[in-house]
C-alpha cells in the first residue's frame, strides 16, 4: 500500500514512490509514499486557489474549531505519533513524543489566534473620516519543510496559515513523509474543506522547486539549508512572491569563569547533542574563558562519552542515529577537515556500529579550535561540538558574533551585568541565559538574523506578520445637516 498525496480533497497516487526507511534499522521499512510530479503541484495550487474564496470568508471561530479538533487528536495520540516520528527521523522516543506534543500545542494556540485577528481604528486628518487598519489572508501559501522536526515545523507553518484564512500547498522533506501524512490525515478528518490543505510529498528539486517558482502562489515559507533557501528566495523574488526563510545556524554557547559548572555542562550537552545535533539551534561552538576551560572540558568529555548512542526507539538511548547516509558522510567530512585544520579530536569523530544497521555517529568534541577554522564557521548539522578558549568576556562576545549566521546564542554566567551585555550585543534572533539554546516555547517568536533568516519571524503572535496582508480603509460618512 502506498500512502498517497492529498490534492483538492482527494487522496491521489503519485508519479513515483519513495521507500521510507528507519535510520536506526535499515531493514525496517516504514512504508511507501507517493511522490508528486510537477503537474500535481499545479493541481494542488489550483485546488488551493479555488478553496481560498470560501475558506477566507469562513469565520475565524469555525477555522479555529478545525485547528482545535486537530490539536486534540494530536495530543491524544502523541505517544503513537512520537513513535512514528522517532522511527522515521531517528531522534529518541522521548524527543519524538515531546515534539508531537508541541505540535499539538501550536495548533491549540493558533485555534485561539484565529479569533483574535484584531485591527485598529485611527482618527483621520480629514473631518468625518474613519480609518480602519485590518489584516486579511494572503491567498495560497506554499510551505516547504525540512526533515529535522517532521511535525513541529509543519505545525508552526500550517497552523497560522490556516488560522488567518489562507489555503496551503504543503511540501514536506523527502525523508519524513510519514509524519507529514499523519498530520495531513488528522487535519482533513478534523473538517478542513477540500482544497484548503494539499499535501504534495516528493523531491525537493521537483516539487519544492516548482512550488517556489510558481507565480500562482501568494507566499512561500521555507525552513531548510542556507543554500536551498537562497534558491527559494531567488525563485520567489522573480515573481514578487512574499517569502520567509529559516535557515542554518552556527550557534555559540559562551561559558564564563563565574558559571555554575554543572549547569554549563548540562546546557552544552543538551545544546550540542540533543536530536543528534541536527537542529538549527544546536550549540555547536562552546566558547569558554580560560580559568574554567580545563574543568569544563574535563566534565564535558566525561558527559559526552557517557551518552548512550543507539536505536531511537530503545528507551535506554540518549541519542539516536543521524538521518541518512548522506548526512553521515557530510558529518564525517566536516570532522576530517577539522583535523586537517589542526583541531584536536578529544572524543568521537567516527561512525558507530550497533546491533541493527543504521547511521550511528559518535558524539564528537573538538578542543583547541580557533574561531576562523571551517569547523567554527560552517554548519555541521550533526553531533559535533567544538571548544574555543578565550581570554575574556569581551573576546567571547566577539567570537560568538564572528560567523555569517545569527540564529541563537547562549551564555552561562552568574554575572548579571555580563548577561545583560550579552543579551544586548549578541547578533542573533534568540538569546538564552543560563538555559539551553533549544527546546523553545511555542507561543513566542522564533527566528534569526544575518544569513540564518529572511523575512518576518515565525510562531506566536508574530506569525501574523507573514501570513496576513495589512489593509488601510478610509471611510467618509458625514450625516451632519448642511447649513
Ligand atoms: P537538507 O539538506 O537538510 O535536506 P534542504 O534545504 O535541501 O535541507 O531541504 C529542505 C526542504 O527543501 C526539503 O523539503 C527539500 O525537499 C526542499 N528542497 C530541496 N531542494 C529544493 C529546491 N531546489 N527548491 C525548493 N525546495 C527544495
Amino acid at each position: 500500500m502506498v500512502a498517497r498525496n492529498y490534492i483538492g480533497g482527494e487522496w491521489v497516487e503519485g508519479a513515483e514512490t519513495f521507500r521510507n526507511l528507519n535510520p536506526s534499522d535499515l531493514d525496517d521499512v516504514i512504508g511507501e509514499y507517493a511522490q508528486a510530479d510537477v503537474a500535481q503541484v499545479e493541481e494542488a495550487i489550483e485546488a488551493a486557489r479555488h478553496a481560498f474564496r470560501q475558506w477566507s470568508r469562513t469565520p475565524g471561530t469555525q477555522r479555529g474549531e478545525v485547528l482545535h479538533q486537530a490539536a486534540t487528536e494530536i495530543i491524544a495520540r502523541k505517544d503513537a505519533l512520537g513513535y512514528l516520528l522517532a522511527r522515521e527521523e531517528g531522534k529518541t522516543l522521548s524527543e519524538g513524543v515531546a515534539e508531537v506534543a508541541r505540535a499539538g500545542q501550536i495548533f491549540r494556540f493558533f485555534a485561539g489566534e484565529a479569533v483574535r485577528n484584531t485591527g485598529e481604528t485611527v482618527e483621520s486628518l480629514r473631518p468625518a473620516t474613519d480609518i480602519s487598519i485590518s489584516r486579511e489572508p494572503l491567498g495560497v501559501v506554499g510551505l516547504i519543510t525540512p526533515w529535522n522536526f517532521p511535525i513541529a515545523i509543519p505545525a508552526w507553518k500550517i497552523a497560522p496559515a490556516l488560522a488567518y484564512g489562507n489555503t496551503v500547498v504543503f511540501k514536506p522533506a523527502e525523508l519524513v513523509p510519514a509524519s507529514a501524512w499523519a498530520l495531513t490525515d488528522i487535519l482533513v478528518r478534523a473538517g478542513l474543506p477540500a482544497g484548503v490543505l494539499n499535501l504534495t510529498m516528493g523531491r525537493g528539486g521537483v516539487v519544492g522547486r516548482h512550488l517556489a517558482a510558481s507565480p500562482k502562489i501568494d507566499a512561500l515559507s521555507f525552513t531548510g539549508s542556507t543554500q536551498t533557501g537562497r534558491q527559494v528566495l531567488r525563485a520567489t523574488a522573480e515573481n514578487g512572491v512574499r517569502c520567509q526563510l529559516e535557515m542554518g545556524g552556527k550557534n555559540a554557547l559562551v561559558i564564563l569563569d563565574d558559571a555554575n559548572l554543572s549547569l554549563a555542562v548540562d546546557c552544552a550537552v543538551q545544546g550540542a547533542f540533543g536530536s543528534a545535533g541536527q537542529r538549527c539551534t544546536a550549540s555547536s561552538r562552546l566558547i569558554v574563558t580560560s580559568r574554567i576551560h580545563d574543568r569544563f572540558v574535563e566534565e564535558m568529555l566525561k558527559r559526552t562519552e557517557a551518552l548512550r548512542v543507539g536505536h531511537a526507539l530503545n528507551k535506554e538511548s540518549d541519542m539516536g542515529p543521524v538521518v541518512s547516509a548522506q548526512a553521515l558522510e557530510a558529518i564525517a567530512g566536516h570532522c576530517e577537515k577539522a583535523i586537517g585544520e589542526g583541531a584536536s579530536l578529544s572524543t568521537g569523530g567516527k561512525r558507530l556500529t550497533r546491533d541493527t544497521e543504521g547511521y550511528y555517529f559518535a558524539p564528537t568534541l573538538f578542543t583547541s579550535t580557533k574561531p576562523d577554522m571551517k569547523i567554527n564557521q560552517e554548519e555541521v548539522f550533526g553531533p559535533v561540538a567544538t571548544v574555543i578558549e578565550v581570554g575574556s568576556y569581551e573576546e567571547a562576545l566577539a567570537v560568538s558574533n564572528d560567523t555569517p549566521y545569527g540564529l541563537c546564542a547562549g551564555i552561562v554566567t552568574d554575572s548579571l551585568a555580563r548577561a545583560a551585555d550579552f543579551r544586548r550585543n549578541a547578533e542573533v534572533g534568540v538569546v538564552t541565559i543560563n538555559a539551553p539554546t533549544a527546546g523553545l516555547d511555542f507561543h513566542v517568536p522564533f527566528g534569526g538574523r544575518k544569513i540564518s533568516n529572511y523575512g518576518p519571524r515565525e510562531q506566536g503572535r508574530y506569525a501574523r506578520e507573514f501570513y496576513t496582508a495589512v489593509k488601510t480603509v478610509y471611510q467618509f460618512s458625514d450625516i451632519t445637516p448642511q447649513a
